[in-house]
């Protein structure tokens, strides 16, 4: 079997348990799917959130220097006349000439071997012509054209130009465009930052991979304005918590990449870009990004508003417009990483056994708690006492009283529950319970005073 064909197995094998043991589930699957929409479900949502709050944690709550925004996803269009999204956030375009099939240019090209990276369309167009590159039933494809990601809508009830607006294709407008306002109420220091997560829409060509590539999905970004002089250091900081925040979610650090993305391939604005990669079942592929993005959103901002974006250094005379350095986390890129990390097969007593191994403060359910026979009313009871005592601590805790015990261990297993915790005859007399290790299998006695909630990141 090809390394390949393994790679797909596996990624094949968590699309399939996130849907059987309720994670994540094709959008409108009732209807037949909306292709690149997907639903989370009740453990998919506490995975997610969980991720997220503790990037919020992290990298707003814990620092002096951040500041949290949540802005509207619709906006004046002028925001993205402003930031060049109206002209040229757009992929490039073929289409399969006899099945009418649409693809990103780009990515045919990567499938046959070759790279378009920092190719212009029309350079594009003349590599798939010079390279034979065929749609992927073999056919001729169309010249390259290009087409905008954006989702266009009309708001209110009038549909003419002035009336345009798009769901957001990222969330960083939101933080610029509140720069003013968060400098005007809080008077930060430079440098310091700003972050919002919130939904991004693009109408992405050929949505695939799963989540990898959706057409609604969420982001988590950053924009940390900095002194233009001193735009390195806080490059170097950023770098390093990104490091940070992969170990936070348990990444290995030997599956995580920086790229260190080329001048001819960066935006004409920025100064340094890293694209941090992350060894993906479906391969090596861009996880979130880190970019130095000079003065150029800001700078927009001013030139098409009117409205000054400088900032009163202060202590001095200096007056300026920030430069800034952009993190920017992609929260199904991260719950994907996550998910493939913690999808392990391994052998128990003979049998094979497929779980999760989630880090204890991502996973969905920390603990579940059993009765040893649910037709015996003592220990339920008992067990109930134990469940409501953990769920008022711990909060994500899962009653399970299905099947027994083995089947109870492989579904909480499956599932990424780190602790089992079962109350049978001996807890009744004096009031310890086995708590059993999802990774190692191994049980223990425990006195249920002394059953800690489990540690946070
Ligand atoms: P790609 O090259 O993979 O299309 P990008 O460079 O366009 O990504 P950015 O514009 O830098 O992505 O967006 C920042 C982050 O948002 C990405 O690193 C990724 O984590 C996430 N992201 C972007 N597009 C998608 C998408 N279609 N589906 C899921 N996540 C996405």
């Amino acid at each position: 079997m090809s390394n390949n064909s393994t790679k797909n197995e596996k990624m094949e094998s968590i699309v399939s348990l996130a849907k059987r043991r309720g994670f994540i589930f094709q959008g409108s699957d009732v209807y037949g799917g909306l292709s690149g929409t997907w639903d989370y479900g009740p453990l998919g949502s506490a995975l997610k959130r969980n991720i997220m709050n503790l990037w919020w944690k992290m990298f707003v709550e814990d620092r002096d220097d951040m500041y949290g925004v949540d802005a509207a996803i619709l906006m004046n269009q002028k925001v993205w006349q402003a930031s060049g999204h109206v002209a040229t956030f757009a992929d490039p375009l073929v289409e399969d000439l006899k099945t009418n099939q649409r693809f990103r240019a780009d990515h045919l090209i990567k499938d046959a071997g070759f790279s378009a990276d920092g190719l212009t369309f029309e350079a594009i167009d003349n590599l798939i012509k010079e390279k034979g590159i065929k749609s992927p039933s073999g056919n001729d494809l169309s010249p390259v054209r290009s087409f905008n990601m954006m989702f266009r809508t009309n708001v209110g009830p009038v549909e003419d130009e002035s009336s345009i607006s798009y769901l957001r294709p990222e969330t960083a407008q939101g933080i610029f465009t509140n720069f003013k306002n968060v400098v005007d109420t809080f008077y930060p220091d430079l440098p310091f930052g700003i972050g919002q997560q919130g939904k991004a829409f693009r109408n992405e060509i050929s949505p695939r991979d799963f989540i990898f590539r959706s057409r609604e999905f969420e982001q988590m970004e950053i924009e940390y304005f900095v002194h233009p002089e001193k735009w390195e250091e806080s490059f170097e900081m950023w770098r390093q918590l990104v490091w940070k925040w992969c170990e936070a979610i348990g990444l290995p650090s030997s599956s995580v990449h920086e790229l260190e993305v080329p001048a001819e391939d960066r935006a004409h604005y920025s100064k340094r870009t890293i694209d941090f990669e992350f060894d993906f079942p479906i391969g090596r592929e861009e996880l979130l990004g880190l970019a130095y993005r000079t003065d150029f959103d800001l700078g927009n901002i001013q030139r098409v508003s009117g409205k000054s974006m400088e900032y009163s250094v202060k202590g001095t005379n200096e007056k300026l417009v920030p430069h800034v350095i952009e993190p920017s986390f992609g929260v199904e890129r991260a719950v994907m990483a996550v998910l493939s990390t913690a999808y392990t097969e391994d052998e128990v007593n003979g049998e094979k056994r497929v779980y999760l191994k989630l880090p204890a403060h991502l996973a969905p359910v920390k603990y579940a708690v059993s009765p040893l026979l649910k037709n015996k009313p003592e220990l339920v009871e008992k067990a109930k006492t134990v469940y409501l005592m953990l769920k008022k601590q711990v909060g994500a805790v899962m009653w399970d009283d299905n099947g027994n015990i083995g089947k109870r261990y492989r579904r909480q297993d499956e599932i990424g529950t780190p602790y089992c915790i079962v109350i049978d005859f001996e807890t009744l007399e004096d009031d310890t319970v086995t708590i059993r290790d999802r990774d190692t299998t191994n049980q223990t006695r425990v006195k249920i005073s002394d059953i800690l909630p489990p540690a946070r990141a």
